[in-house]
């Protein structure tokens, strides 16, 4: 016997868990969600994409969000050596959004978990996730530890898990399989922006690339403190010696472009480090339960889609879940798991020809391709599942083959 009944129990508060339960709750099913942590806390991922702007708006989580003043994202800068490759999201392929945030979690995060309980969705904090036992029939009795320790039983027809890196149900019912991205790690942390410089220079979220393997990232917040993070293989990650400030600090020497404005920068706290950041399973759904986000899948962090992916999967499934409780049919496999994965493998080639060099090599390439850059903003915008644009539709060819000519063309001009 169970000592609560809900209709769906949605495991995790961060901006997966708060646009499911947000929009369940709005569908008038019983929701209740529970989170391991008290916000604020501090989580890894704070440039998003123009497309889970839309997300926020249509569950209502959108205005608190504004009110926030978080640092406007009109695009992306991409550095290589001296060479400047600028995203401008106003001038890109797909219709939809041309501005999004560089948010700090912590606190972002807590705006959306307020807003979901002001509309009267209870989330209980300090509560963990242990055991989860699924019927059948799909209805499924959920062990939950309160504050104190004390165990609790949750009995839900549905269970969302958007648990992020603590992939709940992944870890309980064994669906953890490897990724196909290849493997680095990260050392992260925040800085006091005490040499910011006015204007738009000051506030450019930047990707510096050091080489085809390594890079960081550079994301200013509106609160004068600014993001900065190494992403390597781990065997440059693992290099460095010291604690992770010292070797932060290391790492930041191989910046020409950004070493002046970050060296005597102080840290905010002992920065982080993750290693093996990809994660991929076996299957995004199953008898009574979904998973969305970071639970369901992570490439890596090189195109800022973490939270959008959050956010659309959390929607899709949450539209699905409320058609099924109300005896409407649903084909999770045709309209969650493919719909899910044509949008990952998108990005997922991105990812992959990044690390092998060919899209480097067409961002980097002079003179520019407007067309050629309007279809890529596209995609960078997290518009992925737009099927007029040719970077989408055949993205498993297009980036290499490009690459491959702009290659060609180098070695032809190189040996004239
Ligand atoms: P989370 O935000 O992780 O929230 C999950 C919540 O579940 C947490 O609050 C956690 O406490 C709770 N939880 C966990 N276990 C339990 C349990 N047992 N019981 C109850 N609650 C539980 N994404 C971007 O969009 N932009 C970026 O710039 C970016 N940079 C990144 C850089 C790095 C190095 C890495 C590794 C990732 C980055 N990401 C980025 C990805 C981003 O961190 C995630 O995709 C995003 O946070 C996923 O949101 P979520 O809601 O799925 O999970």
């Amino acid at each position: 016997t169970s000592d609560m009944k809900v209709d769906v129990l949605v495991i995790g508060a961060g901006p997966s868990g708060c646009v499911a339960s947000a929009y369940l709750h709005q569908q008038g099913l019983n929701v209740k969600v529970v989170e391991k942590t008290t916000f604020p806390r501090f989580v890894i991922g704070e440039s998003l994409l123009p497309r889970c702007m839309e997300h926020f708006e249509e569950v209502g989580l959108l205005e608190a969000l504004k009110a926030a003043n978080f640092e406007i994202k009109r695009g992306a800068r991409f550095l290589r050596d001296d060479i400047v490759c600028n995203f401008d999201f106003s001038d890109k392929h797909s219709e939809g959004w041309d501005w999004t945030w560089q948010v700090p979690r912590a606190e972002f995060d807590t705006i959306l978990a307020k807003e979901v309980e002001k509309m009267g969705v209870t989330i209980s904090f300090e509560h963990e996730v242990v055991a989860v036992d699924i019927a059948d029939n799909g209805t499924s009795t959920t062990t939950i530890h309160d504050a104190d320790g004390n165990p609790y039983q949750v009995e839900a027809k549905f269970i969302v898990d958007s648990s992020g890196y603590g992939r709940v149900l992944p870890r309980l019912l064994d669906l953890d399989k490897p990724s196909s991205i290849p493997e680095h790690s990260s050392i992260f942390g925040h800085v006091k922006d005490v040499n910011r410089p006015e204007g738009e220079e000051g506030t450019l979220i930047t990707f510096d690339v050091l080489d085809k393997d390594t890079w960081f990232w550079v994301i200013p917040f509106s609160n004068g403190d600014t993001s900065l993070g190494f992403v390597g293989k781990n065997e440059f990650i693992d290099s460095f010696e010291g604690d992770t400030s010292e070797r932060l600090k290391t790492m930041f020497k191989q910046s020409d472009y950004y070493y002046e404005r970050f060296k005597d920068a102080p840290l905010l706290f002992e920065p982080k480090s993750i290693r093996n950041y990809s994660k991929a399973v076996t299957k995004f759904y199953g008898n009574g339960f979904v998973l969305t986000g970071n639970s369901a899948e992570f490439l890596d962090p090189v195109f800022s889609s973490g939270v959008t992916f959050a956010t659309e999967s959390a929607l899709k499934s949450a539209k699905l879940i409320s058609k099924q409780l109300k005896g409407e049919p649903v084909d999770w496999e045709e309209d969650y798991a493919n719909y899910i994965k044509s949008g990952v493998d998108v990005f997922a080639t991105y990812v992959k020809e990044w690390y092998t060099g060919n899209l480097q090599t067409l961002f980097f390439h002079r003179p520019e391709n407007p067309e050629v850059k309007r279809q890529i903003c596209a995609v960078l915008a997290g518009y992925v599942w737009d099927k007029t644009n040719p970077f989408v539709t055949k993205h498993n060819r297009i980036v290499k083959t490009l690459a491959h000519l702009i290659n060609m063309e180098n070695e032809k001009s190189a040996s004239v």
